[in-house]
């Protein structure tokens, strides 16, 4: 199982970002390690003093592909979730300063946290999928998959075109504005839509 993330696919975050806006999906992956299941903590890593939460939908693949047409991408995901993108934000800068790959600040143990998966025929609206997240009570992030710049589709396309998905992979597809820092004793909660998907603590 591999985890695949979006950067930069929502205008707000790219511009509080001050990042230049993609032609084309920027992608990049994180290993079945850095998954932190239900019910667990997320540890705050002792190498970053700068760990950022990053609220995102998260898509299941449901079926192999590569090369897969954005006409036909809708057949290869079959579930959403909410998901948290945690980036040592102090090494993500020293990467991009430096020209270095971005590994060391996204793709550490703990890093992709992922909520209970809701199939997408069981979603009242699947054209637009909101979502929020909260940290501490007060709502931070605030996103929907309306305003992404590339959509399910689009993403599915293009990263296919490099990298065969397969049954059980992950797509995490950028976060909104609002993004921030955490520290220990931090909780924060996902919802999908008015539910809530997803419950983390930070230790
Ligand atoms: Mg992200």
């Amino acid at each position: 199982m591999k985890i695949i993330c979006i950067g930069r696919n929502y205008l707000d975050h790219v511009a509080e970002m001050k990042s230049s806006l993609p032609d084309r999906p920027l992608f990049f992956m994180k290993p079945e390690t850095a998954l932190t299941r239900a019910k667990m903590p997320f540890f705050y890593p002792g190498f970053s003093q700068e760990v950022h939460y990053e609220a995102e939908l998260v898509i299941r693949i449901g079926k192999v592909g590569k090369n897969i047409r954005k006409k036909f991408a809708r057949n290869y995901y079959d579930a959403v979730a909410t998901g948290l993108d945690f980036t040592a934000r102090d090494l993500q800068q020293r990467c991009i300063r430096e020209g270095l790959p971005w590994e060391m600040a996204k793709s550490f143990d703990g890093s992709a946290a992922v909520g209970a998966f809701v199939p997408f025929d069981q979603l009242n609206n699947p054209e637009e999928i909101t979502f929020s997240l909260r940290k501490n009570g007060r709502v931070v992030q605030q996103g929907s998959s309306t305003q992404m710049i590339f959509g399910f589709d689009d993403l599915i396309a293009h990263v296919s075109g490099y990298v065969t998905l397969k049954t059980g992979d992950l797509l995490f597809t950028g976060t909104p504005s609002g993004v921030g820092p955490v520290v220990p004793g931090d909780l924060l909660e996902l919802y999908l839509g008015h539910e809530k998907n997803l419950s983390i603590s930070v230790k």
